[in-house]
């Protein structure tokens, strides 16, 4: 999740990004299903609905900016991916992609687990209800506090990710009277990120111990001497917006050697191994993601295949989706404000949000794609940005798109695939009141992450 797991770099802002459609789709009002929610759809009117409802009815109730979360999808997925791993494996839910006490118990309802990295996300999972034996506990600098509520409330795992944290949460779960289950994060030396993979020595970067030059093994060491541990497995996470699985492939033949080298020194199995999340999901119509089930399939198949390789048996996966789960399921809802055309180059398309829903486009060069959802349109194609209402240059949401030509103040426009990332990473830039979370399903909407409003800022703001 950081610009250098973006090795192609910032794209030049005159050049249409690869694989992006450089010539306007076809149908500017057919909504693509593949980053559009499950339920998403448009009356004979031309009105899209999700779950059933207007996106007008949800403008007029809830206002824009909004983020409209399909809950039906958003079960379907989880559940795809629980019956795609099936009862000799575990999903852990990443919730940094998205966390509310909702969604927890939506996760909950469908068997999934979840993975915190903060005491506020520990927090919440445990207000709603998540088993804490069921939550696997983050991150790369936990506090003393976070560790030792963490283990207070029982979690079913902790990653250590460092030399120091190894004694850190033996010596807390120790003075608590506790024996921690806990896994080791290590980095591997595998760099993905969508359709290619680099497999190196080292890893530089903030995550993990590395295998490399036997620091991995001496973690391993050191936590089997330690009574308040019990180590459970080895967990290796080799970036985000996956597509190609040989990387994954290199990883767990990487982690598989680990296990065995420790079955040679030590005398035994660990029984677990979680190959982290990362995989892919639709921003535009140009990306092809994999099933859940041809994911499975084909971790399944090489983590067997690397143990057969080893004679070892073969330990429990886990993996951890936190984007293919919630990213696709939903849309940011946005009203036109102003349109800016600039000869010869594109129309800016401001909206009543911006970086503050939305930053990753700024921060990762990240594609979106955009529709028109309050009407359609016959209209020609012309090529938009759409901006923010932020005061910064590189406030985006959607660097290249099309967008009808008739495109006028007060018009809706979404974005989809907006679940993962967005409300998560939202900020209060320029004193941005952060967008509700409305979940629809079944003709019915219901907030679950209300709008802030301007109570909230001046709350906070004791001086
Ligand atoms: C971020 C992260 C995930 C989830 O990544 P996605 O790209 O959302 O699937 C899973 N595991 C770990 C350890 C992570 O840091």
């Amino acid at each position: 999740m950081s610009r250098s797991a973006h090795p192609a770099g910032p794209r030049h802002a005159d050049v249409l990004p690869e694989g992006h459609p450089s010539a306007p789709p076809a149908d500017l009002n057919h909504l693509d299903p593949k980053v559009w929610a499950s339920t998403v759809a448009r009356t004979p009117d031309g009105v899209v609905t999700v779950g059933g409802v207007e996106v007008t009815a949800l403008a007029e109730e809830f206002g824009t900016p909004a983020y409209l979360i399909d809950e039906v999808d958003f079960r379907e997925r989880a559940r795809a991916w629980r019956t795609a791993f099936g009862a000799d494996a575990d999903v852990f839910y990443a919730g940094k992609a998205f966390l509310s006490r909702a969604v927890v118990r939506w996760l909950h309802d469908e068997g999934l687990n979840l993975d915190v990295c903060s005491g506020g996300e520990l927090t919440t999972a445990l207000s709603a209800g998540m088993p804490a034996d069921r939550i696997a506990f983050h991150g790369n600098n936990k506090s003393v506090d976070e560790i030792e509520t963490a283990i207070r409330a029982g979690v079913g795992r902790i990653v250590l990710d460092s030399f120091q944290e190894i004694v850190r949460v033996a010596h807390i779960a120790q003075s608590l009277g506790k024996r921690q289950r806990v896994q080791i994060r290590i980095t591997v030396g595998v760099e993905a990120h969508t359709h290619e993979f680099i497999a190196t020595a080292h890893e530089d970067q903030k995550f993990g111990i590395p295998l490399a030059g036997g620091q991995a093994a001496e973690a391993v060491r050191r936590a089997l001497q330690l009574d308040g541990l019990e180590l459970i497995g080895i967990h290796s996470h080799i970036g985000s917006q996956i597509f190609d699985m040989s990387g994954f492939e290199v990883a767990a033949h990487r982690v598989v050697g680990l296990l065995k080298d420790i079955r040679d020194e030590h005398g035994i199995e660990l029984p677990e191994i979680d190959l982290g999340g990362g995989l892919g999901i639709a921003y535009t119509s140009a990306d092809d993601p994999r099933e859940p089930h041809e994911i499975a399939k084909a971790l399944h198949e090489i983590v067997s295949r690397e143990c057969e390789g080893a004679r070892l048996r073969t330990p429990r996966i886990s993996v951890e989706p936190g984007r293919a789960i919630v990213g696709p399921t939903a849309f940011t809802l946005y009203e036109v404000g102003t349109i800016k055309p600039l000869d010869g180059l594109r129309t800016y398309v401001s909206v009543d949000g911006g970086m503050s829903d939305n930053i990753r486009t700024a921060l990762y060069d990240a594609e979106y794609s955009v529709a028109l959802v309050s009407r359609t349109s016959e209209a020609a194609p012309m090529l938009v940005r759409v901006v923010g209402k932020h005061c910064e240059s590189g406030d985006i949401v959607v660097k290249d798109a099309f967008l009808p030509a008739d495109l006028a103040p007060g018009d809706l426009i979404a974005v989809p695939a907006t679940g993962a990332y967005c409300r998560s990473m939202a900020s209060n830039y320029n004193h941005a009141l952060r967008p509700p979370v409305v979940a629809v399903r079944e003709g019915e909407a219901r907030v679950i992450v209300r709008r802030e409003t301007e109570e909230d800022l001046l709350r906070l703001d004791v001086g």
